[in-house]
């Protein structure tokens, strides 16, 4: 039997191999600074968990492999240079921006993108990390390290942000999840919830703007499509061409969470609609350390990546799907969690029908 390997070992590729489990696919996660000789076989598929890698022992083998899904994509959406100018080229809307270059000046940056200006590292950012802010009040001058290396976005006065998660298969077959309301602090995703009634009538127009890029793209698997809600208006922030944080609900909440979508896609295997069961919230654990004492709140779904935990570090998520709103209700107010929990807390249950 063929393998699927997973470009990546983290939680990702953990719960992408939990997935493929149950459909007999050997998913093998591979440690990008592993340097064991792979067995790779001709018939083997080859993904990825991240957007972009070093060169390493273990890359280079994975990378050379021809069933390699989407290789010639990830360098153009791990770059966010190039990520929007394919969305200009699309004319999908996203964040007015340019590329910061060696002669590039806060004072020009103001001139054309407003007061506030975020300067996004071109690789690499992710968390909110890579991120600064140029301050038209105070003036902040554009570090010279970041010339060349950057893109100015204008601050964007969202309502919300809302993420799109959607799969294509390899016949360009298409199917998406309900859009998922995101909450941010920081820069870093704490909570989740979907679906929600009053993002439907965006549903058609964002899965029309994830469709013309996957098309346009060729790409195969899952897809995540994060925007700003700015009234009717949909800004695509940014793209992951891979499997995305603000879809872990589907896990508890579809009947074939994205996971399972991707290894399908990726695997040539048929696609269907995922039933969405219930209502669903997922709760990112930053930074906190692991406690058993949240299995006794009914509804949960405890996801620990097994890693060490440091401030600011994704070490797992809590899932939850239910019809039953006040069991939702409930488990708020049952988690004790330190700040800024109580922000994201509050956050869901103001958003729970
Ligand atoms: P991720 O972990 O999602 O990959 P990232 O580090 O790649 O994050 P972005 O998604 O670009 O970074 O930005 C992180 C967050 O910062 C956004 O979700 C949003 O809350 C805020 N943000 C980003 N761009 C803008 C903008 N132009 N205006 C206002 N807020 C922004
Ligand atoms: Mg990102
Ligand atoms: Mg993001």
């Amino acid at each position: 039997m063929s393998v699927l390997w997973v470009l990546g070992a983290g939680q990702l590729g953990a719960m992408l191999k939990q997935a493929g489990t149950p459909l007999g696919i050997d998913v093998r996660p591979v440690d990008i600074e592993s340097t064991e000789t792979l067995t790779l076989h001709p018939t083997d598929i080859v993904t990825a968990e991240r957007e972009e890698w070093p060169e390493t022992i273990a890359t280079k083998q994975l990378a050379t492999h021809s069933n390699f899904v989407n290789l010639a994509t990830f360098p153009q959406l791990a770059d966010r240079l190039t990520q929007k100018q394919w969305l200009d080229r699309l004319e999908l809307a996203t964040a007015p921006w340019f590329p910061v270059e060696s002669d590039s000046t806060a004072e020009k940056a103001h001139q054309s993108l407003g007061e506030r200006v975020l300067l996004k590292r071109r690789r690499g950012g992710y968390d909110g990390k890579g991120q600064y802010w140029l301050k038209q009040a105070e003036s902040i001058a554009i570090p010279e390290e970041w010339k060349g290396q950057a893109i100015a976005e204008q601050a964007i006065n969202f309502d919300e942000e809302v993420s799109l998660v959607g799969v294509r298969g390899q016949n360009g077959e298409t199917h998406f999840y309900p859009l998922t309301l995101n909450l941010h602090i920081n820069g870093i995703l704490y909570a989740s919830i979907s679906p929600l009634e009053r993002l439907k009538p965006l549903q058609s127009k964002a899965e029309a703007m994830l469709s013309k890029l996957m098309e346009a793209l060729n790409y195969v698997g899952v897809m995540a499509m994060e925007c700003f809600r700015v009234g009717d208006q949909l800004l695509i922030n940014e793209l992951a061409p891979r499997v995305h944080n603000s879809g872990h609900w589907t896990q508890a909440g579809a009947s074939i969470c994205q996971f399972e979508n991707h290894v399908r896609a990726v695997t040539g295997l048929p696609l269907a609609p995922a039933e969405i069961k219930n209502q669903s919230m997922m709760i990112n654990l930053i930074g906190v350390d692991l406690n058993y004492e949240w299995l006794k709140l009914q509804g949960l779904e405890l996801y620990w990546y097994q890693k060490e935990v440091r401030p600011g570090r994704k070490v797992g998520h809590l899932n939850f799907c239910s019809g039953n709103h006040s069991v939702l209700q409930t488990a708020l107010v049952g988690l004790e969690l330190p700040p800024p929990y109580p922000e994201a807390l509050a956050w869901l249950a103001k958003n729970l029908p």
